[in-house]
């Protein structure tokens, strides 16, 4: 493969997975990435204030993202992860539920935690299970055109099981609520996340001292051993498009870099940006939308906002946990990020809103109070300790909107311009907007590049889950 080259254009998890997977096969490739960092929505900043580099918002993966965890092993870097069994559920009432596997296989693994639950009544368990058993006994991929609160109708979910159970996995999961998200999706959490293997729904996070911006770090060398190159701080302007075939790209300094291939990883609004230049400057351009139907209906795509809320308080006990989902409160999750890793002490807390459409607007300030006042309430020990500093990171557009129908928007890899690949969470990656959709995206389109399929296998579905469910 040495006389064929790639541009890719975007340095997230997509171009980086793009790009890894074609340098290895021995092409050089030429990732173009406008910001000073590569991981795009899954990296971490500066802090002005403290110093510190945040990340954006906790990323969360789990076991069932083996597209993910194959990159982070290519990239050496997979000891960084680390794995929790356990997940922490806090009602109102501030009492614990702890769901973790127990030695039953799946998909009864997580049945008898569960089932111990305090903060659900027996009937309300009964619901659960009855639900449950319906998602397993499901095709999802007959289900299209159906929000999951409606999915869900038929098997009578009392609304504090709807809200303190369905809601709290599919938001974080998904990033939309259950009377907006796409069943399909929905179901796919559930199915390959929490019943088809008993490892598959653990979580993992990147380690203590690991920004995910540190996880990018080996893709450079791997790039360059094939003999490519990232150009960061460099924005990508337009395709110049013959009327068959993309020739070129156009950089903001005016440069035209040309290659054989190329694959957008960008988001589908900048998509549209670079397949639709400003008049005057390519003239052939205007042809891209209506050459190729994979880019006719990007501007229909909506998106759905993350806030991410870091703390900073003067004790180090406020959490004992490492983390914890809030089933009544408006701060979803919370993550227990250890002491000020500048002054070594004190506590850094991490909240989570997912799906925040009411949230956003709200000033920083606001936000930090509000989720003093919920960490407080549920944790008292925190009435005790002072806030030092906080930082408020509102992602407006953190994902496309996984709605019904929404698949008829996302792209496939490839189409009638036969050298242009797209990639990108938001692309047809079979999942929804996450590190695991954008990293299958990017295999895709290196594979459509090398003409070859590049998929990991999923995780293997226990014996009693393929004799009981009908989609595997
Ligand atoms: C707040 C938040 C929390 C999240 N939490 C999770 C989570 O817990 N788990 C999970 O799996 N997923 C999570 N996600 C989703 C996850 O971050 C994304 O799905 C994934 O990172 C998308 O990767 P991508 O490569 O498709 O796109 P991006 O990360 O958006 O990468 C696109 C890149 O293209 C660059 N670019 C854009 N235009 C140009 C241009 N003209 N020229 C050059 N470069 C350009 C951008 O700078 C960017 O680096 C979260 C997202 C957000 C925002």
């Amino acid at each position: 493969m040495a006389d064929t080259s790639c541009i890719i254009v975007g340095g997230g998890l997509a171009g980086i997975a793009a790009a890894v997977r074609l340098a290895e096969a021995g092409v050089p490739v030429t990732v173009i990435e406008t910001r000073q960092r590569l991981g795009g929505r899954a990296t971490s900043f500066t802090d002005p204030t403290t110093g510190d580099t945040l990340d954006n918002c906790q990323h969360v993966l789990m076991r069932c993202c083996t597209h993910l965890l194959d990159l982070y092993r290519r990239l050496g870097v997979e000891d960084c992860i680390e794995w929790h069994d356990r997940f922490y559920f806090i009602p109102a009432d501030g009492r614990v539920d702890l769901m973790q596997a127990d030695s039953l296989p799946a998909p009864a693994h997580l049945a008898r935690s569960l089932l111990g639950f305090k903060q659900f009544s027996l009937r309300e368990k009964l619901a659960i299970s009855r639900a449950m058993w319906a998602i397993m006994r499901c095709d999802r991929h007959t289900v299209t055109d159906q929000n999951f609160a409606d999915w869900l109708r038929p098997y009578r979910q009392p609304q504090r099981v709807l809200e303190m159970f369905w809601s709290v996995v599919i938001v974080s999961a998904c990033n939309e609520q259950l009377d907006r998200v796409s069943a399909r999706y929905a179901l796919q959490v559930f199915q390959d996340g929490f019943l088809r293997n008993r490892h598959a729904h653990e979580m993992g996070l990147p380690g203590p001292g690991v920004p995910l911006v540190k996880l990018y770090d080996p893709a450079e060398n791997l790039i360059k051993s094939s003999g490519g190159a990232i150009q960061l701080s460099c924005s990508a302007e337009a395709f110049e498009f013959d009327g068959q075939r993309v020739t070129g790209l156009r950089l903001g300094d005016g440069q035209t870099l040309q290659a054989e291939w190329f694959i957008s990883a960008v988001p589908f609004d900048r998509l549209d940006k670079l397949a639709t230049p400003a008049p005057g400057i390519a003239p052939g351009n205007p042809g891209m939308r209506q050459a190729d139907a994979r880019l006719s209906r990007l501007d229909e795509i909506t998106v759905s906002p993350i806030i991410g809320i870091h703390l900073y308080f003067d004790l180090s006990g406020v959490m004992t946990l490492p983390h914890a989902a809030l089933t009544q409160s408006p701060l979803q999750w919370l993550f227990n990020k250890g002491p000020d890793p500048v002054t070594g002490k004190g506590q850094h807390l991490h909240g989570v809103i997912s799906a925040a459409r009411e949230f956003v607007d709200r000033s920083a300030e606001d936000l930090a109070r509000m989720a003093v006042t919920e960490i407080t309430r549920l944790f008292p020990v925190a009435g005790k300790a002072k806030l030092l500093h906080h930082r408020v990171v509102k992602e407006k557009r953190a994902t496309f909107a996984i709605t019904p129908g929404s698949d008829k928007l996302r792209p496939p890899t490839t189409g009638t311009i036969a050298n242009l690949m797209l990639a990108g969470d938001w692309t047809d990656s079979g999942w929804p907007a996450t590190m695991e959709g954008a990293v299958r995206s990017g295999y895709r389109a290196a594979g459509a590049v090398l003409g070859r399929d590049l998929a990991v296998p999923e995780v293997a579905a226990s014996r009693l889950y393929r004799w009981l469910a009908i989609s595997i």
